[in-house]
């Protein structure tokens, strides 16, 4: 690929002087894959060790996915290669890594001199099994520290299986192959006292570029972990507790350290639950007091104020994101979102004020407990919201994926028919409101996400087709060839009666 951007801060080190190699992949696109923090946290914590040598891979968007980016390292060449999977589905695209690169698919099929591949991330810290085939050891939970011991644990070891072996006895990390006993999620207490990247790598693109992360080229600064609220249907509500923040200090020796080790203008600042911290007012006029610009992900609508608002308008921030989640005050309630309809509506007038000139809302549609009159909410509440701020909207309604440990974790998925049904509800209701249009995530999409965040080790085999076959097309196709029962795990409530596959992880 020739058009494939330069990059400042890149590490190339001479292998002859370390250890270990690590191979840092991202089973996505490059863009997905640089505006994840963790990539950048683990690439400076790695190579930060003068006996590491980390490279970074990704699925799509570079010259190769088997061949990283600094060196051209072929993936199989790397001691440990270590994948992040945000969302379930890109597991199939971690198979199609290894395949290409030369790494047998399946652990069981590694030997001595292959690589040995850990996982972590959100989506396998809540239900590693359906992926365990293919692993041989995950990380679950907060791996700032697991990463170190990992490596260490490589170093040190005599061969490949003892290096396994051996991990299995760290805290945090769960080793497939060996049996299987209670795994407490990994948690880092303090983050004033967490290392935090502050030279990260960007790449020279100019904006809109397709290799641009998504808030530009800017200096990422995890503000928040976790949150305080623990909506009933939310992964990180659940598996990232509790709340944490960095205090107002801290951020800014990261934001001024980091604006001059990262050749870039802005700051995106990162963290579910930002509105949660006391002083983010502060912290942003810290930051536009320096002429710089910044950036916020959604925010909760009830920590929307109108001086936050005119600063992220001077800062060139266009859209707010904020998710009512649902049209009706009630089933919000219901699900714990605790968010009432004045202050959304108080939110997007603030924003509209202040001069934002786009909202972006998301809802989910198949909730427990939803009727269609919930659903025809959706449309009423949007247009209440058009009628106060006459700017234009995305409405982004997704279907209810239920996820491990949530506390909807045993309830079903509505049939694709039925969320389709919802959707043409929606779809009908906003027609007729100027500057508003709407997107969704294909149902069979959250069938499949459904079914991976649901599932066990059965369906490892249906994975591994589905890898090969490619697309939505390829999920059916691979249910059929293999004869498990795939999409039915996503609705089946009486099947999740008994004991859950997720059990032995402590969150
Ligand atoms: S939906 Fe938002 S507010 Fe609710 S638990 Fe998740 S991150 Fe927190």
């Amino acid at each position: 690929m020739q058009d494939f951007p330069r990059e400042a801060n890149v590490y190339l080190k001479d292998t002859r002087h370390v250890k270990i190699l690590f191979g840092l992949c991202y089973p996505s696109t490059y863009r997905a894959g640089m505006t994840g923090l963790a990539t950048h946290l683990f690439y400076s914590l790695l190579n930060g060790r003068p006996d590491t040598s980390c490279e970074r891979y990704f699925r799509f968007d570079v010259p190769s996915p088997f061949h990283s980016i600094e060196s051209r390292r072929p993936l199989r060449e790397n001691h440990i290669v270590g994948f992040s999977l945000t969302y379930e589905t890109d597991v199939v695209h971690m198979i199609q890594m290894l395949e290409l690169g030369g790494v047998p698919v399946w652990a069981r099929e590694r030997a001595e001199t292959d690589p040995i591949v850990i996982v972590g991330g959100p989506a396998v810290s809540a239900n590693p099994e359906p992926f365990a085939m293919f692993v041989d050891a995950f990380v679950i939970g907060e791996g700032d520290q697991a990463i170190h011991d990992i490596t260490e644990v490589v170093m040190e070891s005599s061969s490949r299986q003892h290096a396994i072996d051996t991990m299995a006895e760290l805290e945090g990390v769960y080793v497939p192959s060996r049996p299987r006993s209670a795994i407490r999620r990994l948690v880092m207490r303090n983050l004033d006292e967490v290392f935090h990247p502050t030279r990260q790598v960007v790449p020279d693109v100019p904006p809109g570029d397709r290799h641009e992360p998504v808030f530009g080229r800017a200096l990422l600064v995890e503000v928040t972990r976790g949150c305080s609220h623990s909506c009933k249907f939310c992964l990180v509500g659940h598996i990232c507790r509790p709340h944490r923040a960095r205090s107002l200090q801290t951020l800014q020796n990261i934001v001024s350290r980091g604006l001059h080790e990262t050749p870039v203008a802005k700051v995106a600042l990162i963290g579910s639950s930002l509105g949660d911290m006391d002083q983010l007012e502060e912290l942003v006029a810290f930051i536009v007091s320096g002429n710089h610009e910044f950036s916020v992900p959604s925010l909760r609508a009830d920590s929307v104020t109108m001086s936050l608002a005119r600063m992220l308008v001077q800062s060139g921030q266009r859209t707010l994101t904020i998710a009512p989640e649902t049209g009706s005050q009630e089933l919000r309630r219901a699900i714990g979102k605790g968010l009432d309809d004045d202050a959304i509506e108080q939110a997007v007038s603030i924003a509209a004020e202040a001069g934002i000139k786009s909202v972006k809302l998301y809802f989910i549609i198949g909730l427990p407990g939803e009727t269609h009159d919930d659903v025809r909410e959706i449309p009423t509440l949007v247009g209440r919201l058009y009628d106060i701020s006459h700017i234009r909207m995305t409405v982004s309604v997704n279907p209810f994926v239920p996820k491990a440990h949530t506390r909807f974790e045993r309830y079903p998925q509505p049939p694709i028919e039925e969320i389709r049904h919802r959707l043409r509800i929606v779809q009908r209701g906003i027609r007729d409101i100027p500057q508003v249009q709407m997107e969704s995530l294909d149902p069979r999409l959250a069938r499949v996400q459904a079914a991976l965040s649901l599932g066990d080790r059965n369906m490892a085999m249906v994975i591994r087709l589905a890898a090969r076959y490619g697309g939505l097309g390829g999920w059916r196709r691979a249910e059929r060839e293999s004869g498990v029962p795939f999409f039915s795990v996503a609705n089946n409530g009486d099947r999740l009666s008994d004991e859950l596959p997720w059990s032995f992880i402590q969150v």
